[in-house]
């Protein structure tokens, strides 16, 4: 049973629990992000959302060459 943690602001699953030890308050390492609000997922749907993350990322490499 894999659950994800996502960051709603930068996308990344670098998040853990507050070092606050405040229930359901967690802190994004990568953007310094912290608060309650946090995307979760099981393996299922964090590999659709990585898979959307690419998508995401290509489109908007082809949009720069316009
Ligand atoms: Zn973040």
């Amino acid at each position: 049973m894999g659950n994800h943690i996502i960051c709603p602001y930068c996308k990344s699953d670098n998040v853990v629990g507050s070092l606050l030890m405040v229930y359901g308050t967690y802190r994004c390492l990568n953007c310094d992000y912290q608060g309650s609000f946090i995307l979760e997922m099981d393996d299922r749907n964090y590999e659709k959302f990585l898979k959307e993350k690419d998508d995401e990322k290509e489109a908007s490499e082809h949009s720069k060459e316009e």
